[in-house]
């Protein structure tokens, strides 16, 4: 999807909506698409926070790590479902 994308707006029957337009185009709202990018962001985000901390392992006070994991495990726990979702793909 180009930044220009508009839904339906390949339609060659001059629908208003998906609902009338019998030319099987994409009429996905561009927040959809958004949206689908922001979660991919976050989902990567996650990942990168994951791997850092398993990175830092090797210099951060033993303590200090853990406190660090804990933090990181309780807010992924807060979140367990919303993270689930997201990571299964599902539609925002
Ligand atoms: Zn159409």
């Amino acid at each position: 999807m180009n930044d220009n994308y508009t839904p339906g707006q390949d339609c060659q029957c001059h629908a208003h909506s998906e609902a009338e337009c019998g030319c099987d185009v994409d009429w996905t709202p561009k927040e959809v698409y958004d949206l689908r990018e922001q979660r991919d962001r976050l989902v990567n985000a996650l990942i990168e926070a994951r791997y850092a901390m398993y990175e830092a392992k090797e210099w951060i006070h033993v303590a200090k790590f853990e406190e660090a994991t804990e933090r990181l495990v309780n807010w992924e726990n807060k979140h367990t479902n919303y993270i689930f979702h997201l990571i299964k793909g599902n539609k925002p």
